[in-house]
C-alpha cells in the first residue's frame, strides 16, 4: 500500500486497521536469477535498484537475522560527502543526491535530516588539509565551507575552544550532510524491493556455496540449496568468512566499532561534530539522546560488543571538545563488526569465481554510501561491468597498487 496523507487520515478513522505489513515473510523457491547473500542496508538496496532499475526481478535477499540486525541498524546514522580522493568523492557525493531523493523514491520516511556537518581542525596544517579536501569536494559538485574560530563558535559556543592541547581554530563545513534514520532506511529499501517482486527471506543462513566447477551456482543454507544465476555477497563484518567459503581469502580485517547513546536531553546540538585532534564525533537525536562514537577497538572480532578500553577513550575525546557533557549519563552502547580493507575504501567487484560478485570493505563509513553501493552493486550485477562512479573499487587494487587511501596510513586496518 502507498503511504499518503490520505491513507494516514483513513487509518486514523478506522483504528488504525487497515495497514498491511510492510514486506512478505518470504519462503525461498528453488532458484532466483540474483541471490544477495546480507540483508542490511547494501544488500535490500541493491535488490531494490536491481528491480527498479534494471527489471531483474527474480531476486531473494538472504538474511541470517532479520533484516537490519547487523550495521545497518547499529551504526550512527551520519551520511556526508566529504570525502578527498578522485575515486571515493564522486561516488559519496553520487550517494548524497540519492539520500537527497530517497524518501519520496521509496514513498517512505527515512528521517533524512541534512543539518549539517562540521569537522574541526586545531592546527594551520589541519586547517590546510581541510581547505584541500573541501576544494576536492567542490570539484566534485559537493558543497563545502571552511570556518574560522568565530565561525565555528557563532555555531557552538559550548565548545571547549580554548583547550590549553587542542585549541579549535576552525572547521570545515558540509550542510548538506546529516542523519538518516538507519532502521527506516532497511525498512524503506526492504518495502520497496518486496512489492517489486524481490523475496525477503529472514532467518535463513547462508553456509556455503555451490559450485559447478569454478562458477557458484547457488547457495547452501539453513532452509536447503537454493540456485541462482548469480550470487552476490553484501555482509560487510562477515565477508571473510563468506569469502571463505569461496576458497578466497580478502584484503579485510573484522574489527569492532560501538557506538554510544546518552540519557535525553533538550536540544543542544543541532548538527554533526567531529572532533579534529583525536576520534570522536558526537550528533543528537530526534529523542534527545547524544549519538556518539569514536575509534574501532583495534584487535580482530566478529564479536558484537566491544571492549573497556575504547569506551575510556571515546569519553575523553568527548571531554576535550566539550567538557559539560561530564555529568551525562550513558544509557546504552553496542558494537558491530566492521570490514575494515587495507586502504579504508570499499570493494564493488567480481570474484575470481564467475558467478560470484563482491559488496565489501565499508570500513565504518557504509552507512552514507547505502544508496550509491546498491545502486552501483545493481548496475554490476546486472551489466557485468562497474558503474561509472564506482570503477576504482576493484579487488585487484591491492595486487595492482591503486589504492585509495583516503586518510595516508597505509596497509593499516586498525588505522582507517
Ligand atoms: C557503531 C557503528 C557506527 C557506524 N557509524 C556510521 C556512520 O555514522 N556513518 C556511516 O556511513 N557508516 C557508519 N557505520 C558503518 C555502516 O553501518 C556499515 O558500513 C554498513 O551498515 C555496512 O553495510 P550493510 O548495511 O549492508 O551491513 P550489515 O547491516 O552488517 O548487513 C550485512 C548482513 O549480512 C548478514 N549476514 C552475515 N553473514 C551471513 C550469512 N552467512 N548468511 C546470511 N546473512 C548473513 C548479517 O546478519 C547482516 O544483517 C557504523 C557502523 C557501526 C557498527
Amino acid at each position: 500500500m502507498r503511504y499518503s496523507f490520505l491513507s494516514l487520515l483513513r487509518n486514523g478513522l478506522s483504528g488504525q486497521s487497515g495497514w498491511k505489513p510492510a514486506w512478505r515473510d518470504a519462503s525461498p523457491k528453488p532458484s532466483y536469477d540474483v541471490i544477495i547473500v546480507g540483508g542490511g542496508g547494501h544488500g535490500l538496496a541493491t535488490a531494490y535498484y536491481l528491480a527498479s532499475q534494471h527489471g531483474i526481478r527474480n531476486v531473494a535477499v538472504i538474511e541470517k537475522g532479520y533484516i537490519g540486525s547487523g550495521n545497518a541498524g547499529r551504526n550512527t546514522t551520519i551520511i556526508r560527502s566529504n570525502y578527498l580522493l578522485p575515486g571515493n568523492e564522486p561516488f559519496y557525493e553520487f550517494s548524497m543526491k540519492l539520500w537527497e531523493g530517497l524518501e519520496q523514491e521509496l514513498n517512505y520516511n527515512a528521517m533524512v535530516s541534512q543539518r549539517g556537518i562540521l569537522n574541526l581542525y586545531h592546527s594551520d596544517a589541519q586547517r590546510d588539509a581541510y581547505a584541500r579536501r573541501g576544494n576536492a569536494m567542490r570539484l566534485n559538485g559537493a558543497d563545502s565551507e571552511l570556518l574560522d574560530t568565530e565561525g565555528v563558535r557563532a555555531m557552538y559556543p559550548f565548545l571547549d575552544f580554548a583547550n590549553a592541547r587542542f585549541p579549535i581554530r576552525g572547521g570545515l563545513l558540509q550542510r548538506r550532510a546529516g542523519t538518516a534514520r538507519h532502521d527506516a532506511v532497511v525498512w524503506g529499501y526492504a518495502r520497496g524491493a518486496d512489492r517489486l517482486g524481490v523475496d525477503i527471506i529472514q532467518n535463513c543462513e547462508v553456509t556455503g556455496l555451490i559450485r559447478e566447477g569454478d562458477v557458484v551456482t547457488g547457495v547452501q543454507t539453513t532452509c536447503g540449496e537454493i540456485r541462482a544465476g548469480k550470487v552476490g555477497l553484501a555482509v560487510a563484518g562477515s565477508s571473510s568468512k563468506l569469502a571463505a567459503m569461496a576458497g578466497m581469502r580478502l584484503p579485510i580485517e573484522s574489527h569492532v566499532l560501538q557506538a554510544f547513546v546518552s540519557e535525553g536531553l533538550k536540544p543542544l546540538i543541532d548538527g554533526v561534530i567531529t572532533f579534529g585532534a583525536g576520534h570522536f564525533y558526537i550528533s543528537q537525536s530526534d529523542k534527545g539522546g547524544l549519538v556518539f562514537g569514536g575509534d574501532i577497538d583495534g584487535y580482530n572480532s566478529y564479536a558484537q560488543r566491544g571492549n573497556l578500553p575504547v569506551v575510556e577513550d571515546v569519553c575523553e575525546g568527548g571531554m576535550a571538545l566539550m567538557p559539560r557533557i561530564g555529568r551525562l549519563r550513558l544509557l546504552r552502547m553496542w558494537g558491530g563488526i566492521m570490514d575494515m580493507s587495507m586502504d579504508g575504501s570499499p570493494i564493488i567487484d567480481h570474484a575470481p569465481l564467475p558467478g560470484l560478485y563482491l559488496n565489501a570493505g565499508w570500513c565504518y563509513g557504509g552507512f552514507k554510501a547505502t544508496p550509491a553501493s546498491g545502486w552501483c552493486f545493481a548496475h554490476l550485477l546486472a551489466k557485468d561491468e562497474p558503474h561509472a562512479t564506482g570503477t576504482a573499487f576493484r579487488l585487484d587494487r591491492f595486487r595492482t597498487g591503486h589504492l585509495i587511501d583516503e586518510k595516508g596510513v597505509g596497509a593499516q586496518p586498525n588505522l582507517h
